[in-house]
């Protein structure tokens, strides 16, 4: 049987990574491929049962799918892979258990988009994306718009006096995408990683 791939897209909030997995899913139902799409139960701006963008499209509404939410620590079981071709997976960086199975959903033949953000808000590699981009037979980097100077945006900026958690669902009123200058200077250190 012919094995999977897996496509990754990473980037910094506003990149356009939900509007890709949209644009991969569309590719997938054109050529009859049957999709598994998946989000974490802990996303639920915009809507609870849906993946929508920022720009305000819905998934389901553009698809038809349905998005299934797993809780994060869960991943997609055999019965909810079962004759599937592609899943579609938003939020990536949120599902710790994600980096190891993708190798069973490749062998498989399940083809994988995982998109997520590849940093958090203090410039760490977020979650299982290392591991996703690792693995990743091709890999995506999106940009966004520096909201202080409307350069290219490889980072996402977390406004002052929100908690510090790495985990904070938001949307505007929490995050911007920032240039690495914009972003926090403050946070760079030329020091070994503790
Ligand atoms: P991501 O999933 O990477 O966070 P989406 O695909 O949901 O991003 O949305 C990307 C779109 O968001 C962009 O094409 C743009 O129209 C819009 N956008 C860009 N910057 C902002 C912003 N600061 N606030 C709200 N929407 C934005
Ligand atoms: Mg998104």
């Amino acid at each position: 049987m012919k094995t999977g791939t897996l496509r990754v897209y990473a980037g910094p909030m506003y990149a356009g990574k939900t509007t890709s997995l949209l644009g991969e899913l569309t590719i997938a139902l054109d050529n009859d491929k049957r999709p598994l799409v998946i989000k974490p139960l802990i996303d639920n701006r915009y809507s609870d049962d849906d993946i929508v963008s920022h720009d305000g499209v819905s998934v389901n509404r553009v698809t038809g799918v349905k998005v299934l939410r797993l809780p994060v620590n869960d991943i997609p079981d055999l019965d909810q892979i079962e004759g599937i071709d592609a899943l579609f997976i938003d939020e990536a960086q949120f599902f710790p258990n994600i980096g190891n199975a993708i190798d069973a959903y490749l062998e498989m033949g399940i083809d994988v988009v995982a998109v997520g953000l590849d940093m958090d808000s203090n410039g760490k590699p977020f979650g299982s994306m290392p591991v996703l981009l690792a693995k990743a037979n091709r890999v995506v980097k999106l940009s966004a718009n520096c909201s202080v100077c409307g350069d290219v945006a490889t980072r996402t900026y977390r406004k002052p006096g929100v908690a510090k958690d790495q985990v904070l669902i938001g949307g505007a009123e929490t995050y911007e995408p920032r240039c690495l200058e914009h972003w926090s200077p403050r946070n760079i250190s030329i020091a070994p990683a503790a």
